[in-house]
């Protein structure tokens, strides 16, 4: 009988050609906002996912700008041994320049944004560095201690300029820095949660799906049929928008697992190759709130959309 590997044994041998991880393209966020515009044409949300466009606009900008370093071998081969993530956005130091990313989209997006957030974005020079500091840790942890509306109202955009840096910092890895066979619930490159996940198609393996992280982009492989959050495999279900014309957004599922009451969606690229995990994630929000309404939660983390 052959033996099971350990999840540690599965990860000390995969190295980057058997990795089962990807890292953010290049043009991740430009490619975003073409997509998210194509999303808009002829949506009820259109103005909104307009705007998340010129946000990831905006974000591509910034991030053509940025050099992130590369973490020192000892502590890549720490997290690859120990299966944790080597840019952990949970208690790691925030980096040096994020409040440079937030001030820049700031400016990029202010003329555009809609009123709540101007009125944020002319705020944002009274609010002391260290409560920004504050606000980033606290999105980053998923706290609730944002409360008043001015900083609610700036959250996307904070959110906005951690996703830069983050993505910044995992194109700076190789692929086999980041530990890999783990099929976590969290993101193996910095700990976050998913936004969604995608099934692939054509280099990344046709029909295999991966979470999609929701801060730093990378991708990690994931079962399909298989809850992301729990790892239960028993009667998973599968549920889809439809109106009077059918689905009019076919390429977007929401998989329910009746063991943790969560829901995570599924985007698939063999339906639509332009899918994008956060674009169709933000497209997408009728089908979170008929999941809702049948006693799932939503268990992927948008972070243009701010719930601690
Ligand atoms: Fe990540
Ligand atoms: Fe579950």
């Amino acid at each position: 009988m052959q033996k099971l590997l350990s999840p540690e044994e599965i990860a000390t041998q995969a190295g980057s050609e058997g990795s089962t991880n990807r890292l953010p393209a290049p043009h991740l966020f430009a490619e975003r906002a073409a997509r998210l515009r194509t999303l808009a044409d002829g949506h009820a949300m259109g103005d909104f996912l307009r705007f998340a466009a010129r946000l990831a606009d905006a974000q591509q900008s910034r991030l053509d700008k940025l050099t992130a370093p590369r973490p020192d071998s000892a502590h890549l081969e720490r997290c690859r041994q120990h299966g944790m993530p080597p840019l952990d956005a949970q208690g790691a130091e925030l980096p040096a320049d994020w409040q440079d990313s937030l001030k820049a989209l700031a400016a990029d997006v202010a003329a555009h944004a809609p009123a709540g957030l101007q009125n944020a974005i002319a705020g944002l020079a009274d609010i002391p560095a260290e409560r920004l500091d504050a606000l980033a840790r606290a999105i980053l942890r998923c706290e609730e201690t944002l409360s008043n509306p001015l900083e609610l109202a700036l959250a996307p955009l904070i959110g906005a300029a951690l996703q830069v840096q983050w993505t910044a910092r995992a194109q700076a890895l190789q692929v086999g820095d980041i530990p890999s066979g783990f099929e976590d619930s969290l993101c193996p490159a910095c700990g976050s949660h998913p936004v969604a996940s995608i099934v692939r198609i054509g280099d990344a393996g046709h029909g295999v799906r991966y979470a999609a992280c929701s801060l730093c982009a990378c991708e990690w492989h994931v079962t399909r049929i298989k809850c992301v959050p729990c790892h239960n495999t028993r009667d998973i279900a599968y549920q889809g928008l439809e109106n009077e014309q059918g689905n009019p957004h076919p390429a977007v599922k929401a998989e329910t697992c009746p063991e943790c009451h969560s829901s995570l969606k599924i985007v698939s690229m063999e339906k639509d190759p332009f899918a994008d995990a956060f674009a169709d994630d933000l497209a997408t929000l009728a089908l979170d709130m008929l999941v809702d309404e049948t006693g799932f939660h939503r268990a992927g983390r948008n972070l243009f959309l701010f719930t601690p």
